[in-house]
């Protein structure tokens, strides 16, 4: 099974009842053992994705506060080399990045050809946050839907594919998890009392959400609506997405000329 990016077409409920996995997909055990087969082919992809350096990957994560984006890096690249990777989280600006347009501070971290970089949050929080606390006024705003497709489509005409996961959990799901934070001692310092107020503005959120889905769910980087109540659907459902991207893409091993394979005769003992 594998799911599709979203349609600008359509309505985009995001209701509670999308969090739950999709019917069809196995569960248990048989589900771990699709995952763990996936994540393995994503080692051997990447491999030769490195190797190839004709294309970078981007993976945008976007979602709630314990939406689990940080387990979904742990998880779907647990089999990749770290050399070939990068994660670049994105917090509220700094002074230096407010005072340059909002897209700044992301191309700077664009992974380089061969590489796959992990965006932790993204340049999507300036359509999101920004957004629903009103942190910049309405006609700024409004017009980065399109400066954000304009940057992407640039981007990948010059070898850089986009895949963008939204997590989408219910509020059911976020208070178990914040909740869970707040038992487990080890957990204590993910919780911040602002999550509180975040899960406040939910609908504010979910319109802000369904707007950044819609409108930036293009050819060229399309938007994935993730199932994420259940971890790991959600782990295998983005797997898949990226390894079949991969897979498309035919990376190869480049090899050595003929002169140069001839110097093997040449090597001393
Ligand atoms: P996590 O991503 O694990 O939740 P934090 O708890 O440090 O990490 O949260 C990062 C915070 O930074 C989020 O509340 C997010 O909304 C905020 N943030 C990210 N980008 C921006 C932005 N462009 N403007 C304002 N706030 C932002």
């Amino acid at each position: 099974m594998i799911i599709k990016p979203v349609d600008p077409s359509r309505p985009l409920p995001l209701h509670d009842k999308g969090a739950k996995p999709p019917k069809g997909l196995p569960n248990g055990d048989e589900l771990k053992r699709l995952l763990a087969v996936e994540q393995e082919r994503l080692g051997e992809l990447q491999s030769a994705f490195y190797a190839d350096r004709r294309h970078a990957l981007l993976v945008v994560l976007q979602g709630r506060d314990a939406s689990g984006k940080d387990g979904t890096i742990r998880s779907v690249f647990d089999a990749c080399n770290p050399q070939g990777c990068q994660v670049a989280s994105f917090k509220a600006p700094t002074d230096l990045e407010l005072s340059h347009d909002f897209l700044w501070r992301v191309h700077q971290v664009v992974p380089a050809r061969g590489t796959i970089g992990i965006f932790n949050r993204s340049h999507y929080e300036d359509v999101l946050v920004v957004r629903v606390k009103n942190l910049v006024p309405k006609r700024v705003w409004q017009h980065r839907y399109r400066q954000i497709n304009d940057f992407e489509r640039m981007l990948t005409e010059n070898g850089v594919v986009i895949l963008k996961f939204f997590l989408h959990i219910s509020k059911d799901e976020q208070r178990e998890q914040f909740l869970e934070r707040l038992t487990d001692p080890t957990k204590n310092w993910k919780f911040r009392a602002g999550d509180l107020d975040d899960r406040a503005l939910w609908g504010d959120y979910t319109r802000a959400y369904r707007d950044a889905l819609r409108k930036c769910s293009t050819r060229w980087a399309p938007w994935y609506l993730v199932p994420s109540d259940h971890r790991t659907a959600r782990n295998y459902l983005i797997t898949k997405v990226i390894n079949e991207t991969l897979s498309a893409l035919k990376p190869e091993y480049p090899r050595a000329s003929k002169e140069v394979l001839a110097l093997k005769g040449t090597l001393a003992r």
